[in-house]
C-alpha cells in the first residue's frame, strides 16, 4: 500500500488537512506500506515557500513521518506538458480563448459538479481560426470530454468499503487541463502524479469525490493505473460549515500556539474524535 498527502502550499493547514493526513498515514503504517507527501505547488500566483515549510512543520508536529523527500509538482512540468501533447496529437484537447466573463455570459452554462459547465464555444472553431488566434491570444486547453469518453468507454472506480462507482465525466463538461496562468490543471497534474508515485490508495476529502470522475477518464486516456479511493467525511467548524484556509482558529499553527499536543491530536483524529466544537460531516 502506498498513500499520499498532497497539500497545496497556498495557506496554513487546518484540522481538515490534519484529518486527511492522519488517515492516509495510518492506513499506510497499518499495512506496513509507504506514505508520501506531495506539494501541489504549480499555482505560481498563490503558492508560497513559507507555506511549504509550515505544512511540513505541521505534519512533524502531528507525529506524521513521510517516506523519502516530499515531491513537488513544480518539478514535473515537463511530464504534464508531454501528457497534454499526447492528448493534443490524438485530437482530444482543444485551445479555448474564452474569458470567465464570456462563459458567465453564456445563457447555456449550467452548473456541474465542478462549477459552470463550459458551453463548448471554442470546441467548434476551425483549424484555421485556432491557428490564427493561438499565437495572439491567451488560451487554456480543454479536454473534449464527450469524444474522450467515446474512446474510453464505461469507467468505474472502487470506493473502499463501498464498492464500485461509475465515473460520470460528462457531468463536468470540457474541463481545463492546462490553464492560462498555470501549465497544468489540478486534474491533470494530480492524476499523473498519483500514477508516477505509485499511489495505490488515494485518501482525500469527500469534497473531491466529483474530481474522481475526471481523474478516472484521464487514467483511461493516458494508460495509467487506477488506484483505490477513499473519500472521507469533512471536518466542519462550530458553524457547521466545512473548514477553509481562512478559518484561522482551526489552523494547526494556532492549535500548536495554544499548547495543544500534536501527537495526541493525531491519535484523536485517527479515532474520529474531533476537538470540541468541530464535527465530521459527509457533504
Ligand atoms: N492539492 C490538492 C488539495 O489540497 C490535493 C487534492 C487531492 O488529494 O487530490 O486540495
Amino acid at each position: 500500500m502506498l498513500t499520499r498527502f498532497a497539500p497545496s502550499p497556498t495557506g496554513e493547514l487546518h484540522l481538515g488537512h490534519a484529518y486527511s493526513a492522519v488517515l492516509a498515514h495510518e492506513a499506510a503504517r497499518a499495512a506496513e506500506g509507504r506514505f508520501l507527501v506531495r506539494l501541489d505547488d504549480i499555482d505560481g500566483s498563490r503558492s508560497r515557500e513559507e507555506y511549504v515549510a509550515a505544512s511540513l512543520a505541521d505534519l512533524a508536529w502531528l507525529g506524521i513521518a513521510w517516506d523519502g523527500e516530499p515531491a513537488r509538482q513544480s518539478a514535473r512540468l515537463g511530464d504534464y506538458a508531454a501528457a497534454l501533447e499526447t492528448l493534443r496529437d490524438r485530437g482530444l484537447v482543444y485551445p479555448c480563448f474564452c474569458t470567465r466573463a464570456d462563459i458567465a455570459a453564456s445563457l447555456s452554462a449550467p452548473h456541474g459538479p465542478s462549477g459552470a459547465i463550459y458551453p463548448g464555444t471554442c470546441r467548434h472553431l476551425s483549424d484555421a481560426e485556432r491557428a490564427r488566434r493561438i499565437g495572439a491570444e491567451l488560451h487554456c486547453w480543454r479536454l473534449d470530454t464527450a469524444r474522450s469518453l467515446a474512446e474510453a468507454g464505461e469507467l468505474m472506480w472502487e470506493e473502499v468499503g463501498q464498492g464500485r462507482r461509475v465515473a460520470d465525466p460528462l457531468a463536468h463538461g470540457d474541463i481545463v487541463l492546462a490553464r492560462k496562468d498555470a501549465p497544468a490543471s489540478y486534474h491533470l497534474a494530480s492524476t499523473l502524479d498519483d500514477a508516477m508515485m505509485g499511489v495505490t490508495h488515494v485518501i482525500r476529502g469527500a469534497d473531491l469525490i466529483a474530481s474522481t470522475d475526471v481523474h478516472r477518464l484521464l487514467q483511461a486516456l493516458l494508460g495509467l493505473p487506477t488506484p483505490l479511493y477513499r473519500h472521507h467525511a469533512l471536518v466542519c467548524g462550530p458553524d457547521g460549515k466545512r473548514l477553509a484556509k481562512r478559518d484561522a482558529a482551526a489552523s494547526l499553527a494556532s492549535l500548536r500556539a495554544c499548547g495543544q499536543d500534536g501527537h495526541a491530536l493525531a491519535a484523536d483524529l485517527a479515532a474520529d474524535r474531533l476537538p470540541a466544537g468541530y464535527s465530521l460531516q459527509n457533504p
